[in-house]
């Protein structure tokens, strides 16, 4: 391994993005030019979502092969979860992750498919994936983990899904990558409390751009139960689209224009909490490029993210 990201977040603040498979042939013949597009801002790393339950699974290798043979210095990470796999599957497929140049992951429970009430895997916790890869592989992979600065939606408490976090450190990870959080008092009250519970591990913030007003609403509360703070809310309402975002065939007049709106306020709002957040001292911006270019250079840009970081 040339470089762990985590030694790197000790020394200075990193930039990082996450994109997605895409589900389409179309989607796939796309992403080496967004790609291109987001590497002229000589990202540490790209992570790659991996589906739950075995959906496109496939189509993560190729997106990370495509960043491990990228002329450049940037790391493919790979996104890995406990749905559906057994130990000796999720030894084989690390294995061929190795075998293929990649050798970062986030390892993860993963989302539960709709309907399942457990991983359906040999694992249950990502804590115990961690302590696995660690046993078969060794330092071969370097481990992030996810942190939910609000508690994940299905813990027993903030304290509870904090010893969690500590075990995964105790188990062998190397830093956090976290959930969506637009909670800025939280977040600094977590950051606080994981200290003082042990956890040294760098910090990677996740944050999703606010560009599309369904999508934000989906991505907050579809999983997430995310606070959404009153800045927010008024942006939404100022710009609802009637009868509601969700609705393919608004009735509203003005629908167009209030698209264009709420991106216009939802990149203020996103560049104004890269700001929060670096404020805070963060080891790493992680942007969720979901698979654009221009939004996503726009917000870096105008955040001045790269003449700071
Ligand atoms: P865990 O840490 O295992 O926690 C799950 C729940 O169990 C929590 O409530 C926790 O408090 C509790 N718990 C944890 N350990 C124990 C234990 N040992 N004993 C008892 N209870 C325990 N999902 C995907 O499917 N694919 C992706 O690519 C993906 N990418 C993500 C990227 C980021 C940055 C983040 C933050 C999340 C991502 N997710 C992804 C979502 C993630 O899989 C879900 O949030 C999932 O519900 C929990 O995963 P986890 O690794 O945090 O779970």
């Amino acid at each position: 391994m040339s470089k762990r990201l985590s030694e790197i977040m000790e020394e200075r603040t990193i930039l990082s993005f996450e994109v997605f498979p895409p589900k389409t042939d179309k989607g796939m013949e796309k992403l080496p030019d967004t790609l291109d597009h987001l590497y002229k801002y000589n990202p540490e790393y790209v992570s790659c979502t991996y589906g739950a339950g075995g959906t496109n699974v496939g189509k993560n290798m190729e997106v990370c092969k495509l960043i491990a043979d990228a002329d450049n210095d940037t790391i493919p990470v790979t996104h890995f979860t406990c749905i559906g796999n057994t130990r000796e599957g999720v030894k084989e497929q690390l294995q061929n992750y190795l075998d293929n140049g990649i050798d970062h992951m986030l390892a993860l429970r993963g989302d539960l498919p709709f309907g399942w009430t457990g991983t359906g895997g040999d694992f249950a916790y990502a804590t115990d994936l961690v302590a696995y890869v660690r046993k078969e592989f060794g330092d071969k992979f370097e481990i992030a983990v996810a942190g939910s600065p609000e508690g994940h939606i299905a813990c027993r408490s903030l304290e509870a899904d904090i010893t969690f976090l500590k075990q995964k450190q105790d188990n062998g990870a190397d830093y956090i990558m976290t959930q969506l959080c637009w909670d800025m008092e939280q977040f600094k009250y977590w950051l606080d409390a994981i200290r003082e519970a042990g956890i040294t591990m760098p910090i990677d913030v996740g944050i999703m751009p606010i560009l599309d007003m369904a999508a934000t609403i989906n991505m907050a509360l579809s999983r997430n139960g995310c606070v959404m703070p009153r800045e927010l809310c008024e942006i939404i309402s100022k710009n609802w689209i009637f009868p509601n975002p969700f609705d393919k065939e608004p009735f509203d007049a003005a629908a167009d224009e209030k698209k264009a709106a709420f991106k216009e306020a939802g990149k203020e709002y996103t560049i104004r909490q890269i700001d929060e957040y670096r404020a805070c001292g963060v080891n790493g911006i992680h942007l969720y490029a979901l698979n654009k270019w221009e939004d996503v250079s726009e917000i870096i840009d105008r955040s001045g993210i790269c003449t700071l970081v």
